[in-house]
């Protein structure tokens, strides 16, 4: 199945409802950085939710950062998505690794530890959105629905999952994140909750064969479930020279004299593909003289 978003509205426009199958694009994240299993499952359910946050952008040239940091061994996530579903995404340390935890599941919170959850939305307007949450548990999924109640003030429910089979290999990942508009009442909320706990984990549905359409209907069926788009999503990084030139120059003058003494030119990495650019110590008075 390819990698993609729905979006739909339910019981009569009081329910939105976001469902994403992100399987290629977790595997390709795990292999552009050889990502160990518990950093492929922090990385993957991060990614997976900025993925359906961006189908809120509407602007061209928009785009979501997530960054969870904290005090734990992977050290910090980042994850950046586009008003056209790219994503892109890096963790601090790739090979972390933790015993499962009492639940015989990769432990992302121990792997994240105490800390915050930001989002930056940058719509192209002057000054970015930016909303920011301390974590409350660092599974992720609850980070993000305490993000969208206390931040954004929408009461809201999220599911997260990655999948990996015996040899540490992605199965599935994708999600859901439904959130109450106003005009719901308690009846919708009590049936959201309900519904939320008599289904089997997200990444197992997809894991099944079960499409993102297929889990709206089995969340909302009885809400009269109505698709308003569906779109792809991919991992991809849209890192060149230019860019690479500009984080250069923001690090000033007495810093780059530095790398052209000491290395006579400077190799920059992207931290979200792993390319490298190379400049040379011409390349460098060029940035320096403008
Ligand atoms: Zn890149």
């Amino acid at each position: 199945m390819e990698d993609y978003i729905v979006r739909a509205t339910a019981g009569e426009g009081t329910i939105r409802a976001i469902a994403a199958t992100t399987t290629n694009l977790v595997k390709e994240a795990q292999k552009v950085h050889g990502l160990s299993p518990l950093a492929t499952v922090a990385l993957g359910r991060t990614m997976t939710a900025a993925a359906m946050m961006s189908t809120t952008l509407k602007e061209e040239k928009a785009a979501v950062t997530v960054q969870i940091k904290g005090d734990g061994p992977i050290g910090g996530i980042v994850v950046v998505v586009d008003s056209s579903a790219n994503i892109k995404g890096y963790v601090h340390n790739p090979l972390v690794y933790l015993p499962l935890n009492s639940q015989g599941k990769y432990d992302v919170a121990g792997a994240i530890g105490n800390g915050y959850l930001n989002v930056i939305k940058d719509l192209g307007l002057k000054e970015p959105y930016v909303g920011y949450v301390d974590l409350i548990s660092g599974e992720i999924a609850e980070d993000i629905t305490y993000y969208y109640v206390y931040s954004e003030q929408i009461p809201t429910v999220t599911a997260l999952g990655v999948l990996t089979n015996a040899t540490e290999i992605v199965v599935s990942a994708g999600g859901f994140i439904l959130q109450l508009m106003p005009g719901a009442d308690e009846e919708t909320i009590s049936f959201i909750e309900n519904k939320i706990s008599s289904i089997p984990p997200v990444s197992e549905l997809l894991a099944q064969g079960k499409s993102p359409e297929d889990i709206l209907d089995m969340l909302l069926c009885e809400k009269d479930v109505k698709i308003i788009d569906k779109s792809p999503c991919r991992y991809f990084c849209n890192c060149s020279r230019e860019r690479m030139e500009r984080n250069i120059m923001t690090l000033g003058k007495d810093e780059i004299m530095d790398m052209i003494k000491e290395n006579q030119g400077a190799e920059a990495q992207c931290h979200f593909c792993n390319k490298k650019y190379w400049f040379s110590e011409e390349d460098l008075l060029k940035i320096i003289n403008g």
